[in-house]
């Protein structure tokens, strides 16, 4: 067992990791470790157009070792605890690595046990979901093979990521359903845990229309408990009244509930009391409330922001520049708005943009267009704009600071 030590220790090289990563390095920065034990990094967003059958999921994985910046050490193995106190992490190996300042940014947990039935399910018989890399092309099989019946589409209670994602995959399958004539012969319910659309109500009145247009069923302040794949049934919880019932299905997209990885939970950084355990940060400054020399960024951190790509560009050169200036004995001075940007496909080749932040109100970052509304140039954003801005910008440290939705 050994112990290590950097300036600046990074837990997580994803979407978060990887963009302070670059850009900690381009500021000059020489003495930098990443922990990430995966030998592969995804570009989650386009996951949803995998399962609508409008991208190829390969083209959503790069290698690690591609995308970890020259001069940064990669520690391929997993974070498992925190000794703030000493300025320590410990890792699975057994190994440790000390840090002068810590980032904080291992991602989401996928919670399938919290909604029994559902991890067994997943992969077949026409139940799938687009949130695990391996069954995004799966969503797509099944959605192709369903001509009729019952098909449901799940959002859980409580944050997850890309809150909009639930709903675009029932908009793709809807639109190419549509194409095929059998939309009049499929029954879509679409269970949502909110009381409307979206947090933000230009953007909900929106996607109102085009449920409408759909037919879809919405299902609102409702939340799937339990996935029975041997009845084919799905139970559905009324969060108002807390009743339940039985919803049988031929297609279902499983979206599950989320939290912090456990580890966090478990550790000192997280929030006290709280159940979802995510890393205990100021929701403008993204340093940690306790522990001055710890910040914390993208889906495991607490700020109430939209767990997003789009959220990350914008918090990544906050943290950059507060962990710096906190190195440099310089006051913590730069502040992150909320900034979250959520791209709505709402059929095969149209998308709406929408861009927010903590005051809930449209954030338009986009000049001359009305991105408000279903757009062809936006679907092209998506398919093309985005990832190629993601891979060759947001990951190479670049353009964070000006303004623009062009983040994921
Ligand atoms: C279906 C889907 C659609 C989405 N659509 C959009 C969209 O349209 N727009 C948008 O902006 N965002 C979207 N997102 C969300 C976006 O992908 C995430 O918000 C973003 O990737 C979060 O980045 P992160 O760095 O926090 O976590 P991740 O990118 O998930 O990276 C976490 C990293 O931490 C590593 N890790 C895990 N455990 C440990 C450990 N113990 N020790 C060390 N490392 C560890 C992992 O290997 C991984 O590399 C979507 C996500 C999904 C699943």
């Amino acid at each position: 067992m050994t112990t290590t030590h950097h300036r600046i220790v990074i837990i997580g090289a994803g979407t978060a990791g990887i963009a302070v990563a670059a850009r900690l390095n381009s500021h000059g920065e020489k003495d930098i470790a990443i922990v990430d034990p995966s030998t592969k990094h995804y570009y989650q967003p386009l996951w949803t157009l995998v399962g609508g059958g409008r991208a190829n999921a390969g083209s959503t994985e790069r290698n690690q070792s591609s995308l970890i910046p020259k001069h940064v050490t990669w520690i391929q193995d997993a974070a498992a605890g925190f000794r703030p106190e000493e300025r320590l992490v410990d890792l699975a190996s057994g190994d440790s690595v000390g840090y002068d300042a810590l980032v904080v940014c291992p991602g989401i947990q996928l919670d399938f046990d919290q909604l029994p039935g559902s991890k067994e399910a997943l992969g077949k018989d026409g139940v799938s979901t687009n949130y695990r890399f391996e069954l995004a092309p799966k969503t797509w099989d099944f959605i192709r093979e369903t001509t009729k019946g019952t098909a449901v589409f799940t959002m859980p209670s409580g944050p997850i990521k890309c809150a909009g994602a639930p709903q675009k995959i029932a908009y793709l399958a809807a639109d190419y359903w549509r194409k095929q004539g059998v939309l009049k012969d499929i029954n879509m319910v679409l269970v949502l845990p909110t009381p409307g659309m979206f947090g933000v109500p230009e953007f909900a009145s929106v996607l109102e229309q085009v449920v409408d247009r759909y037919g879809i069923d919405v299902r609102f302040k409702s939340e799937v408990t339990e996935l029975d794949s041997d009845a084919k049934e799905v139970m559905i919880k009324d969060l108002d009244s807390g009743e339940q019932s039985s919803l049988g299905y031929d297609f279902v997209h499983v979206v599950p509930p989320q939290s912090a990885p456990d580890w966090i939970k478990a550790s000192p950084l997280s929030v006290p009391g709280e159940a979802k355990g995510w890393v205990d940060i100021d929701k403008n400054t993204m340093q940690h409330v306790r522990y001055p020399e710890v910040f914390a960024l993208g889906d495991a951190g607490s700020s109430p922001n939209s767990k997003t790509g789009a959220a990350i560009r914008k918090q990544a050169p906050v943290v950059v520049q507060n962990v710096i200036d906190l190195l440099k004995g310089n006051g913590i001075t730069r502040h992150y708005d909320g900034y979250a940007s959520c791209p709505i496909v709402t059929s095969q080749n149209r998308m709406l943009l929408a861009e927010f932040d903590y005051t809930m109100r449209p954030h338009k970052t986009v000049p001359l267009i009305d991105t408000q509304k279903e757009r062809y140039d936006m679907w092209l954003l998506k398919k093309y704009g985005l990832p190629f801005m993601y891979w060759n910008v947001l990951m190479k440290g670049r353009g964070m600071t000006t303004p623009g939705a062009f983040a994921s």
